[in-house]
């Protein structure tokens, strides 16, 4: 293709690795699309919602490139360019090559902001006590919930204590049990879904 010799560079069967590696990125779009939250920030990558990060975004570009024979490492990202380096197979053989790509961001609401916006609980634990007490351990459930990708949707401050609105009655089990809390438990019945009734747990615990 540039007439080069074998003599001076390294040959992919019958072209050389420049032009093999031209030949690669003229396949690549000029532009690549990524999905956004755009409340939360994080990145669409593997099949779920997760924070933005050179790992989780060289899967979103792998993605959308379809680039089956090219592994991706991000080296560089911002807002709309984002410089990778490329190790593709061709013929048998690897070559490596850096280039930058546009990212083009395309916001959405992810199914977790889209629940924290609508209010979404399943238990409501009753902090009651010594006020002190209560903002710690309402804090503690607040990071325990978060961590594990669950979410407080609202907390109450009320004379007695602080009531706390948790995403999921499962987490909020095992935060009583990781504390060796014993609430007093009762439940709300809130709908029905497939035919069965779906409750609310409600925890009220003194701390
Ligand atoms: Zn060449
Ligand atoms: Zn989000």
């Amino acid at each position: 293709m540039c007439g080069k010799s074998s003599n001076d560079v390294r040959f992919i069967v019958d072209i050389c690795e420049p032009c093999t590696i031209k030949k690669i990125q003229s396949t690549l779009p000029g532009v690549v699309a990524i999905r956004v939250c755009k409340f939360c920030g994080r990145i669409w990558s593997a099949g779920d919602f997760v924070p933005e990060r050179k790992d989780s975004l060289a899967v979103a570009i792998k993605q959308a490139l379809r680039q089956k024979d090219c592994m991706i490492d991000v080296l560089e990202s911002g807002q709309d360019l984002v410089k990778a380096r490329f190790t593709c197979e061709t013929q048998g053989k690897h070559v490596t090559f850096i280039t930058e790509l546009k990212l083009k961001r395309n916001y959405e609401m992810c199914p977790r902001c889209s629940r924290i916006k609508a209010g979404y609980y399943e238990a409501v634990v009753q902090f009651r006590g010594e006020m002190g007490h209560v903002e710690r351990m309402a804090a503690a459930l607040q990071r325990f919930m978060e961590r594990r990708d669950a979410f407080i949707s609202r907390t109450e401050t009320l004379k007695t204590g602080i009531d706390v609105y948790a995403s999921s009655k499962k987490l909020a089990s095992e935060f009583m049990l990781a504390w060796k809390l014993k609430p007093k438990r009762s439940y709300t019945l809130y709908g029905m879904k497939h035919g069965k009734k779906l409750y609310r747990n409600i925890y009220s615990v003194e701390v």
